[in-house]
């Protein structure tokens, strides 16, 4: 990271490590807080609940899978942070799920990926490039979520060039919004595989998971 960092001319500190926890063991969790981690990016409810209970409050826990609208309620109640928010409709259960108490919950919206796959390759979730604008309007109304910025899944099997492309496109959105007079801070982009390239095309953080903590369970 901080190789990558240099080589764009970027300030040390300026991307935070999310690690992706997923797959890993309580252990592995409480290895990576005493070694200096503290936002954790987890998929699955069924496997991160009882980890959540397990860590504790030191963790800073980010859900990163796919929001199915029957999982909003736990997702709200348990995580600081939802970066896969892809509709409007998924953005008002949050907000009005999430506990009175405590801070708003902080959410990224997952960007549909710009490289279109072979015909009929829906490819990955996210929120059309088109509809971006709108959604961080409503999420911005809405009192108990803050907008912190976008997050990008690339679809699998892209080159270099391509990635490199995806990434400079969800820059130029991330920097279009900011424009537009939202304040956004994360740019969410970027894992084991291709943090560096993310890294030098503006990513501010990066979800690493094999990389880390090796092979997942
Ligand atoms: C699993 C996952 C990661 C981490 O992937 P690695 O290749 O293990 O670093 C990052 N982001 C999301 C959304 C994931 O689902």
């Amino acid at each position: 990271m901080t190789r990558a960092l240099v080589r764009a001319g970027r300030p040390a500190g300026a991307v935070t490590l999310l690690a992706v926890s997923k797959g890993q063991s309580v252990a592995a969790v409480r290895s990576g807080l005493a070694a200096g981690l503290r936002d954790f990016g987890e998929n699955y409810l069924q496997e991160v609940l009882p980890k959540i209970a397990t860590v504790g409050g030191d963790a800073v826990w980010h859900f990163i899978g796919r929001i199915q609208s029957n999982k909003t309620r736990e997702i709200a109640a348990s995580f600081a942070w939802a970066q896969t928010v892809t509709a409007a409709r998924i953005a008002e259960r949050l907000s009005s799920q999430r506990p009175h108490y405590g801070e708003p919950l902080q959410v990224c919206i997952q960007l549909a990926s710009s490289q279109a796959g072979a015909a009929g390759d829906a490819g990955r979730a996210g929120c059309p490039r088109d509809e971006v604008g709108s959604l961080a309007d409503l999420i911005v109304s809405l009192p108990r979520l803050r907008l912190r910025g976008l997050m990008l899944l690339p679809r699998a099997g892209l080159d270099t060039g391509m990635l490199r492309e995806e990434f400079r496109g969800a820059r130029s959105l991330f920097d279009q919004l900011n424009a537009g007079g939202h304040s956004l801070d994360t740019l969410s982009m970027g894992m084991s595989d291709d943090f560096e390239i993310a890294i030098e095309e503006g990513s501010t953080m990066v979800r690493i998971g094999t990389a880390l903590f090796g092979a997942r369970q």
